[in-house]
C-alpha cells in the first residue's frame, strides 16, 4: 500500500487540471494508475510536449505542424540540444480528470455516501458526497483544490458561511492550510483532512488509511447528538423507511425494536414515551400497545373513541421524531376506513 503524494500534489497545483497523458504520467508517478481511467479529452491540443532525459531532466519541446498534418516536437534552446521527435495527434490531446468519478472513488474508499446535493460552490471546490452516519444526519463533504493558502482559506470561509457546519473539508495535501484556516476549523465542527493522509492505493484502487477510522469516529462523536431522556432517538440507519421497522412488545413497558438490522430493547422512557413525571407510560404508548393488540390497525372505535384521533396524530409525531423518518408511520385504508401501521407491530406473544 502506497501513499499517493505525487498524485494529490498534481491535482492541487496543475493549472485547470489539464495536461497531456504523458505529462499526467510523469507528474503523478504511481498515482497514474488511479488517474489514468478518469482522464477525458478537453478538446484542446497541446502546443508543447514534455521530454525526459538524464542530461536535461524534464523539459518541453515545441510543436511544429506540417502541411501534411504530421507534427514534430522540437527543442528550442540556444545552448542545449535534444533531437526532435514525431508526435501523433492523440499524444497532444489535453486531458482532464472526470472529477465526479474521482469523488465517487474517494467516497467508496472512505465509506462516504457519494450522493451530492448539487451545492453551488466557489471555483476549485468540489462536493465529494456526504457523511451519512444515521438517518436525518447528513453532513456534506467538500474537496478544495487550489495551490495557495490564501485561496484555500477563502474557500473554507465561503463554504462555512454558505452551508454552516458540521462538514468535512478535504484538501489534496496539508501544504496549504493556513493558521487562520486552522483556527476556524478548531473553533467549528469541521473535520479538515488532506487526502494524501487518509487515502492509500492498494492493487490499483483507493483505500482508506488506518488513521481515517479514528478521525471519522471522533468527528461523529462531536457532531451526532446522543439520545437523552429528554430527547430520545433511535440510531436509525441511513435511508430506512417504515417498511424496515419492527416494534414488538415484550411486556407492557418494554419493546424490542429493529430498524433495518439495528436492534435494541427499549423501555417506554427510552422511547421518549413517558408522561411528564416519567413515572408512567404516556397515552401514546398505551395507544401503541392497543394498536399492536389490534394487529397494527387503528380502528377509531376501539378504546376511547373520542381521543383516538388526537392520539393517532401525537403517536405519529412521537414515532417520526424517535426514528427521524419523515413520513407518517400510518397509512389510511379507504376500503376499511382504518389507519394501518406501515411498520411491523407485534403484540406480546405467549411462548
Ligand atoms: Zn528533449
Amino acid at each position: 500500500m502506497t501513499r499517493l503524494v505525487k498524485l494529490w500534489r498534481t491535482l492541487e497545483t496543475l493549472p485547470n487540471l489539464s495536461a497531456t497523458r504523458t505529462e499526467w504520467k510523469l507528474k503523478t508517478g504511481e498515482g497514474y494508475a488511479i488517474v489514468e481511467r478518469l482522464l477525458k479529452p478537453t478538446g484542446r491540443s497541446a502546443d508543447v510536449v514534455p521530454c525526459l532525459n538524464e542530461r536535461l531532466g524534464m523539459h518541453y519541446h515545441d510543436i511544429v505542424e506540417y502541411t501534411d498534418g504530421s507534427a514534430q516536437a522540437v527543442f528550442v534552446d540556444e545552448f542545449q540540444d535534444c533531437p526532435p521527435f514525431l508526435v501523433e495527434r492523440h499524444e497532444r490531446a489535453i486531458m482532464t480528470p472526470d472529477m465526479s468519478s474521482l469523488c465517487r472513488q474517494i467516497c467508496l474508499a472512505l465509506g462516504l455516501d457519494p450522493r451530492t446535493q448539487m451545492l453551488s460552490l466557489p471555483h476549485g471546490v468540489y462536493e465529494v458526497g456526504c457523511y451519512y452516519p444515521l438517518e436525518a444526519f447528513r453532513f456534506p463533504v467538500f474537496l478544495a483544490l487550489m495551490p495557495a493558502t490564501s485561496r484555500i482559506e477563502e474557500s473554507l470561509y465561503a463554504v462555512a458561511a454558505l452551508y454552516g457546519d458540521p462538514f468535512i473539508f478535504f484538501t489534496a495535501t496539508p501544504a496549504f492550510l493556513s493558521d487562520r484556516a486552522l483556527t476556524l476549523i478548531s473553533s467549528r465542527n469541521i473535520l479538515a483532512l488532506a487526502l494524501s493522509d487518509c487515502l492509500l492505493v492498494s492493487e490499483g484502487r483507493l483505500t482508506a488509511a488506518g488513521s481515517w477510522n479514528a478521525d471519522i469516529l471522533a468527528f461523529a462523536d462531536k457532531v451526532v447528538p446522543k439520545p437523552e431522556p429528554s430527547k430520545a432517538f433511535f440510531p436509525t440507519p441511513p435511508g430506512t423507511t417504515w417498511a424496515y421497522v419492527t416494534i414488538r412488545f415484550i411486556d407492557g413497558y418494554t419493546v424490542f425494536v429493529n430498524a433495518a438490522g439495528v436492534s435494541q430493547r427499549l423501555s417506554y422512557t427510552e422511547m421518549g414515551m413517558a408522561n411528564r413525571r416519567e413515572s408512567r407510560p404516556s397515552k401514546q404508548w398505551e395507544f401503541l400497545y392497543e394498536i399492536a393488540e389490534n394487529h397494527g390497525t387503528i380502528d377509531f372505535h376501539m378504546g376511547n373513541a373520542k381521543k383516538n384521533k388526537s392520539w393517532k396524530y401525537e403517536l405519529s409525531s412521537d414515532l417520526r421524531g424517535f426514528f427521524r423518518i419523515n413520513d407518517d408511520p400510518f397509512i389510511y385504508d379507504e376500503s376499511t376506513g382504518h389507519w394501518q401501521a406501515k411498520f411491523t407491530l407485534i403484540p406480546i406473544q405467549d411462548d
